[in-house]
């Protein structure tokens, strides 16, 4: 349908501009990107994941809900003893914390990853435990429902972190449902980060949010907070949901 992809495009800035068309006043979103040339739509639907709540200020949205980066890391079964794993296993969630509890995924091209767990990472894109951000940080610590949540919930969160650190302790978690499994069948995988909306109460956001502005610009961009995972699994029935959205938003008539 004549789209592009731009890559490499970090928007940091977004602005209306006002044209006359056949004699009514129309405006139009620009949105910009250090070094690059800007892009001019009549609308905008932004989904940054991670950076959702700052690209929504950009706008001006309220900073709220705050995305808190959570590390969610891996094991991979040794390739001789996938035989211990033939399907898909899940516990059954902790309404209260439905992305804590390790899962075994038998993956397509063979591998076998257990987990993830979920610890709180010190960079917006905090990817391995050694990462950090100083102002991702900053934020994090002044964020008061970061504290609350800490406060609530601190023995759960120590447990993870050591088990993020101890091989055996993470495996002994595994153990619960493939009791056969040893510290010596596993080695360390790849990592994810979550991007977790939460609120100023410390309480976990588990629906979707969309935000807009205000005035002409914030009219005409749509923000997507927060899409709970499975975000990935349900990408296309999402998608269809944020077309829906965004058409009710902005009044748009054809398909
Ligand atoms: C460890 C882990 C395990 C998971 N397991 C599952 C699972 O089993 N099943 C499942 O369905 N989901 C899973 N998820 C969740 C799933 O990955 C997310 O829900 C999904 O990726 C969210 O998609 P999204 O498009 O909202 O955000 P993302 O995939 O994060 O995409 C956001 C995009 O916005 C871009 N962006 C950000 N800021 C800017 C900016 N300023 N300018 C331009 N672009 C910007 C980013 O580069 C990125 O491409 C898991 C996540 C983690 C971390």
């Amino acid at each position: 349908m004549g789209g592009h992809v731009y890559t490499n495009f970090k928007v940091n800035r977004f602005s209306v501009n006002k044209t006359l068309r056949r004699g009514s006043e129309q405006y139009n979103v620009v949105t910009e990107a250090a070094g690059k040339p800007a892009l001019t739509s009549q609308h905008v639907i932004a989904c940054c994941g991670l950076y959702s709540d700052r690209v929504a200020v950009l706008s001006g949205c309220s900073p709220e809900p705050r995305i808190v980066p959570f590390r969610g890391e891996y094991l991979l079964l040794r390739p001789e003893k996938s035989h211990l794993v033939r399907g898909n296993i899940y516990p059954v969630p902790d309404p209260q914390f439905p992305f804590l509890g390790v899962h075994f995924t038998p993956r397509m091209d063979g591998e076998v990853w257990l987990g993830p767990n979920a610890v709180l990472a010190l960079a917006r894109e905090g990817y391995s435990a050694t990462d950090f951000n100083w102002e991702d940080f900053k934020e994090i610590l002044r964020f008061r429902g970061l504290r609350k949540l800490v406060m609530r919930y601190w023995r759960l969160g120590t447990q993870e972190a050591l088990r993020s650190l101890l091989l055996a302790a993470q495996v002994r978690q595994l153990q619960r449902f493939v009791p056969e499994l040893q510290p010596s069948d596993v080695t360390r995988g790849p990592t994810g980060v979550r991007a977790q909306a939460m609120d100023t109460d410390g309480r976990l956001i588990e629906d979707f949010v969309f935000a807009q502005g205000e005035g002409e610009m914030g009219r005409r961009i749509l923000h997507v907070r927060n899409a709970p995972s499975p975000a990935a699994t349900s990408s296309l029935a999402i998608a269809e949901m944020v077309a829906d959205k965004a058409r009710d938003t902005f009044g748009w008539t054809t398909q």
